[in-house]
């Protein structure tokens, strides 16, 4: 800067110099060519004046200093000069036949306009040093102002508000410097409080550079803001499980497994994962140390953190919402050298802090759902729920013309077991009659608990009485061979099972159920243990 100002000056100078040395120049030949017309005017006037040669040769001696003098014929009376060869020619009549050539040894004009240019360079190259000095001394305390906010705008570019400039000038510009430091601590401030504001919000730690930092972050938590609106719209956990998957794959992850745990029932109900991720923990996921710590495992804090990764890999593995209902663990998995991973966990935890109160409550909601269709005691499905259904199934079987079973059971002289063993070894036979029933049917089918130890099974898309009778002999059949415990003991117990069967017994629900229910009384009039299927004898003999 300095360098540049300098030269500028010194540019000025010299343009200047050569612009008044052309016009002294310019001057001088005017001037010289003015006194030579003169001279020779005069010359003339001696050769005119003067008869006597040597007489006449001092006097034009003294008009300067001559190299040659020479008559020549004819009369001439003209001057000619060359200022090229500083030599002044000059014709002049003489003895009014003959001229003469007068040729001078130099110009002595010419001599005194080189000196005036000399000296003219010569101040102006003073003069010039002169002006260069006193530039200096004035400029350079404003021009080290302009190299210190150089070197602060760098230092805040690469995020360091800390550096103050300062000046020993007064005035103006002390002012200036001023407002500039107070400019620099106000930014200082705000970026301290931006930063407190972001890591409260997400867990991290300082970046280097805070302009950049604080874009970065903001843009992450734009991002998070946005992901929540959109999941506080989605339909349930699963959902919002699979949106967790596509932001994680947005970080580039390449290996990674989520699971959803079930909190009450200690159960893994969703599970994902691409790629490796070395860990054999997914079926019994209350060993997993990131679940029973409720706080991230990171491999790089401790050796062997955690026994179930099985290979040399880093991991991070996030567990969240912890408290509740639900549990979700996230596990990263990446290569030692793949550091820059880490750089985005503190995002991806931000994600899932966020995500935490709405997977739980969707998922608290889904379950008083699930629990407000289900018996607590058996799982199985309960009246009301079973009311809710019927009519679908109708309209699905009448759609696809398939046919529907009805299974009425009743566990046989069910009041002994409680008489003798205890309430809960009740309870535990009737847990185990349920856990048959669900093992017998198919995934399409509906378990009711439709009373104390009474079931009722819906049996969708059967094509005949042959499958319903099957289906209800293999249940009968599983429960009569099985031990069934109570207390200390084995006992054994027997169910009886009416069964009638959509369109061929009965055409509405409540029909089906209760000609099934005839069928049932029959079974149980007939011995118990048994399976009798409806038919309209039994309504005769009910007085139906
Ligand atoms: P039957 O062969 O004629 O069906 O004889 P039963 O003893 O099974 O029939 P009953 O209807 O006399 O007895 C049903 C008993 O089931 C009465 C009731 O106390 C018991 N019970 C109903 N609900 C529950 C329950 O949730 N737990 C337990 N432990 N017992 C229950
Ligand atoms: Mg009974
Ligand atoms: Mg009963």
């Amino acid at each position: 800067m300095k360098k540049r100002i300098l030269f500028i000056i010194a540019l000025i100078m010299i343009i200047s110099t050569i612009i008044r040395t052309l016009i002294v120049g310019v001057s001088f030949i005017s001037f010289s060519n003015h006194i030579i017309e003169n001279q020779t005017a005069l010359i003339a006037d001696i050769i005119k004046e003067v008869k006597d040669k040597n007489k006449f040769l001092t006097l034009i001696k003294k008009s300067g200093p001559i190299k040659n003098i020479e008559i020549l014929p004819g009369i001439k009376n003209e001057i000619i000069y060359d200022m090229k060869h500083k030599i002044i020619v000059s014709f002049a009549p003489y003895n009014q036949v003959n001229s003469l050539k007068i040729e001078y040894v130099g110009n002595k004009y010419f001599q005194k306009f080189s000196n005036a240019i000399i000296q003219l360079i010569t101040i102006a190259f003073i003069s010039l040093i002169l002006i260069i000095l006193i530039v200096n001394y004035f400029l350079t305390p404003y021009l080290e102002i302009l190299e210190k906010i150089k070197i602060s705008t760098e230092k805040i570019l690469n995020g360091n508000f800390k550096y103050k400039i300062n000046t020993k000038l007064k005035g103006e510009a002390k002012d200036f410097v001023h407002s500039y430091n107070d400019f620099i601590n106000k930014l200082d401030d705000s970026f301290g409080v931006i930063e407190k504001k972001y890591t409260s919000l997400i867990e991290k730690p300082p970046g280097k550079n805070p302009l950049v930092d604080a874009k970065e972050t903001i843009e992450q938590l734009a991002d998070i803001f946005k992901f929540k609106r959109v999941i506080e719209d989605d339909l349930n956990e699963q959902i919002i499980l699979k949106r967790i998957i596509t932001v994680i794959k947005n970080f580039n992850i390449k290996h990674y497994a989520l699971i959803g745990i079930d909190n009450n029932e200690k159960k893994v109900f969703f599970s994902q994962n691409e790629g490796d991720i070395c860990c054999d923990i997914m079926e019994n996921p209350l060993e997993c140390r990131a679940y029973r710590l409720k706080h991230p495992i990171n491999s790089r804090d401790y050796e062997n953190l955690c026994a179930f990764h099985i290979c040399k890999n880093e991991y991070f593995c996030i567990p969240f919402s912890v408290e509740g209902n639900f549990t979700g663990i996230l596990k990263i998995m990446y290569e030692k050298e793949n550091e820059n991973i880490l750089k985005n966990i503190p995002y991806i935890k931000a994600y899932l802090k966020e995500t935490s109160s709405i997977i739980e409550s969707k998922y608290t909601l889904e379950l008083l759902k699930k629990q407000s269709i289900k018996d607590p005691l058996t799982t199985l499905y309960n009246r009301r729920y079973m009311e809710e259904i019927l009519p679908q199934i109708f309209a699905s079987a009448k759609r696809r013309n398939t046919k529907i079973g009805f299974l009425m059971i009743d566990i046989d002289y069910f009041k002994k077991v409680n008489d003798t063993y205890g309430h809960d070894a009740g309870d535990k036979v009737l847990q185990t009659v349920s856990n048959i029933i669900l093992n017998s049917i198919r995934e399409s089918d509906v378990a009711v608990r439709f009373g104390g130890e009474e079931f009722l099974i819906i049996l969708t898309d059967l094509n005949s009485k042959e499958d319903l009778l099957n289906a209800a002999e293999k249940i009968r059949q599983k429960v009569e061979k099985t031990k069934f415990n109570a207390g200390k003991e084995t006992i054994k117990k027997t169910i009886s099972i009416g069964a009638s069967m959509f369109p061929d017994d009965c055409q509405k629900p409540w029909e089906c159920i209760k000609f099934s229910d005839l069928a049932l009384y029959k079974a149980k009039n007939s011995g118990r243990n048994r399976v009798i299927v409806f038919d309209e004898k039994l309504k005769k003999e009910a007085n139906y």
